[in-house]
This record gives C-alpha cells, sequence and structure tokens, in this order.
C-alpha cells in the first residue's frame, strides 16, 4: 500500500486543528523573551544545565579532565571545557605576588563562553597561580573561592595537591547555593576548611543529607 503523504497532510486532524493551536502556543513562547526563533530557542536552551570549564594559565589536561570527571558524576550535570583563558592582569597582586580572587571572579562574569546554546551556566576556573582573598587590610591565601549561588568561581591547585578535587567539589558546592556545613557531619566537603588543608583532609568525598537538601541550579 501507497501511502499518500500529502494527502494525509491535507486532511490530516493535525493541521486543521492542532497546527494553529501549536502555533499560537509557540508565539506565547517567544513573546515572553524576545521575538522569532531566538526566543524559542532560549526558552529551549534555558533548560539545560552547563558549568564551563575553562583554565587559567597552565593547569595539567589531566587536572582538567579529573575536575570535569568529578563534577560530572557527583553533581549530574554536563560540563564543558572551553579552554584556556588569561589571568586578568588587574587581579595580580605584585606585592604579595598572588591574584586576588574576587578580582578573578569579576573577570570571568564578563566572559563570553563562546557558546550560542547554553544560556543556564555556571563558569569555574582553575588554575595553579596562588591566589588570596581579604578582609579589610588582612589578606590571606586560599585554595578556592565562590559565593552562594554565584554563576563563578575559582580554584587553585597551588596550596594543596591532593585535595584539588574536594576543592573542585567545595567551590561548586557553593555555587549551588550550599553555604559551609552546619551539621557537624565531618566527613561532609561542604565543611569551613577555615584555610587549613587538615579540616579538608578529614572530609571525604561525601556531602550530607542536611546540606544535599540545600543545593539548587
Ligand atoms: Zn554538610
Ligand atoms: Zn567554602
Amino acid at each position: 500500500m501507497k501511502l499518500d503523504i500529502q494527502r494525509l497532510l491535507q486532511n490530516s486532524i493535525v493541521i486543521k486543528h492542532l497546527l494553529p493551536l501549536v502555533l499560537l502556543f509557540v508565539t506565547f513562547l517567544t513573546s515572553c523573551k524576545e521575538p522569532g526563533l531566538s526566543g524559542l530557542l532560549d526558552v529551549f536552551y534555558k533548560r539545560e544545565k552547563v558549568l564551563y570549564l575553562t583554565t587559567m594559565g597552565p593547569v595539567s589536561p589531566e587536572k582538567v579532565k579529573d575536575a570535569a570527571r568529578v563534577i560530572e558524576k557527583f553533581y549530574g550535570f554536563r560540563v564543558k571545557n572551553i579552554g584556556g583563558n588569561k589571568l586578568p592582569e588587574e587581579a595580580y597582586c605584585s606585592g604579595r605576588k598572588r591574584y586576588v580572587a574576587l578580582r578573578v571572579l569579576d573577570h570571568l562574569k564578563g566572559m563570553d563562553p563562546g557558546d550560542l546554546f547554553h544560556y543556564n551556566y555556571k563558569v569555574l576556573a582553575l588554575t595553579e597561580k596562588d591566589i588570596e582573598t581579604e578582609d579589610g587590610n588582612v589578606h590571606w591565601g586560599v585554595m578556592g573561592l565562590a559565593f552562594l549561588g554565584g554563576d563563578e568561581g575559582i580554584v587553585s591547585g597551588f596550596r594543596m595537591k591532593a585535595r584539588f578535587r574536594k576543592v573542585v567539589l567545595h567551590e561548586v558546592g557553593h555555587m549551588l547555593g550550599v553555604d559551609h556545613c552546619s551539621f557537624e557531619v565531618t566527613a561532609c566537603f561542604m565543611n569551613d576548611a577555615k584555610g587549613k588543608g587538615t579540616i579538608v583532609d578529614r572530609t571525604k568525598f561525601y556531602l550530607c543529607d542536611g546540606c544535599r537538601d540545600n543545593m539548587s541550579f
């Protein structure tokens, strides 16, 4: 039996009755944002969560792959490596020979990941350079920095070699809205390291239930 597609389409109930409804719905969706196809693409692609991973200065490809793998495995969303970016010169503190983490985060905020189709994203930078944070006139070196629910984060391998993966998970945890662990679970990697490697070593690759409940992206 030969199928007459054209006739089928002409008489199809879908074309006659449902298509106008579909078009109306599409018009509604696109009018929420901007008109046209790009508006529709926005609506569609905004649903996909992506974490962009970028390196600042030389970082071994194995380390980048390892970070991507552990984030994907642990948090379940897609990680895309967007390659290397330069550390912003304006973030360098020549006195202490460290990069001011906050300024690097500001720099990441203005960065275009060069990816057309992913709008719901966060960016995590990996570096081997020493980074610091400050409180008034007090400055101290840190392993990573990210704000609660923030879209930018940085992890530096300078002050830790073996602790790197836990700090990656810790900073991404902050980006997902998880504050420092207040549930007294020693093994939870969201415990505040207070700049001490020994606290990081006490934690496991484990996120306690309380912290997990606070996660959102
Ligand atoms: Zn916890
Ligand atoms: Zn923290």
